[in-house]
């Protein structure tokens, strides 16, 4: 049976946890059996990687430029050096693969480029459970089509009254690009204990992951952020928000 990847694009003003959260899911799902993940870097800021602990060489972004202005190799056409060149920029580590998106590009028409790699995607896309998309608050891949529309878009909030606004402006957003509304859920982060609860509207946040000394030592002293222990607060909060999206996900088969 072929399986069809549920994808969760992880979205959020700079600095509220996204890449923290998205690489947790992406080792909760393996933990829980749900390995291979695809892990997307589409922040232009990427370090999804550093968080995973991989190497990335190399950018779709760099890759896709490279297509069009470099000479590519005799019999080859430039679908299949890109498709090609896909396929090195794809990291391989243990329960997931990486593929970091890199800048989005700058004028001109890369129209051509970009259906190619979402192609690439596609094809790729067949091998995995989840696919986890750290990307910025813009949404540019999104809105391109270059990554698909995902099947939830969580999106993740300090918990205080200001992050609402930008809930708010991510929400409009998605639902311009034809995200239905339950596919929508809102993650609160770093919240202290004892805070007050931040009322957003009708709706509970699908998970609230608390403020965690074990996430500020690893960015610290530089260690992936994923690798926290297992009893850390906020490694098992993304655990058990990686319970209810599996939970979700079979609903939807
Ligand atoms: P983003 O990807 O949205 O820019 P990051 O995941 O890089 O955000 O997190 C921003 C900063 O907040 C980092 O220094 C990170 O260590 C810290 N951080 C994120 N989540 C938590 C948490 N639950 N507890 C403590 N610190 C956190
Ligand atoms: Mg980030």
């Amino acid at each position: 049976m072929a399986v069809h990847p549920f994808t969760i694009a992880v979205s959020g003003k700079g600095g509220t946890g996204k890449t923290t959260i998205s690489s947790l899911l992406v080792r909760s799902f393996i933990a829980l059996g749900d390995a291979p993940v695809l892990a997307v870097d589409a922040d232009p800021n990427a370090n999804l990687h550093e968080a995973l602990g991989v190497t990335v060489r190399e950018t779709l972004g760099s890759m896709r430029e490279e297509a069009f202005s470099r000479n590519i190799p005799p019999g080859m056409n430039r679908h299949d050096y890109v498709r090609f060149r896909f396929r090195q920029a794809l990291v391989e580590s243990e329960g997931f693969d990486l593929v970091a998106m890199g800048r989005p590009e700058g004028s001109g028409c890369y129209c051509f480029a970009n259906d190619l790699l979402s192609e690439c995607m596609l094809q790729l896309e067949r091998d995995y459970q989840f696919i986890v998309i750290d990307t910025e608050a813009g949404m540019e891949h999104i809105s391109r089509g270059t990554i698909g529309k995902p099947d939830m878009l969580l999106i993740v909030s300090d918990p205080g009254a200001r992050g609402l606004r930008t809930i708010a402006r991510i929400r409009e957003i998605a639902t311009q690009l034809g995200l239905e509304k339950e596919k929508i859920h809102v993650v609160f982060n770093q919240y202290k204990t004892g805070a007050a609860p931040v009322d957003i509207g009708d709706e509970l946040p699908i998970a609230v992951i608390p403020e965690d000394p074990a996430v500020e030592k690893a960015d610290l002293v530089a260690t992936p952020v994923s690798m926290i222990p297992a009893d850390s607060p906020a490694r098992a909060a993304v655990r058990v928000l990686a319970e209810k999206i599996q939970e979700i996900s079979r609903d939807r088969k």
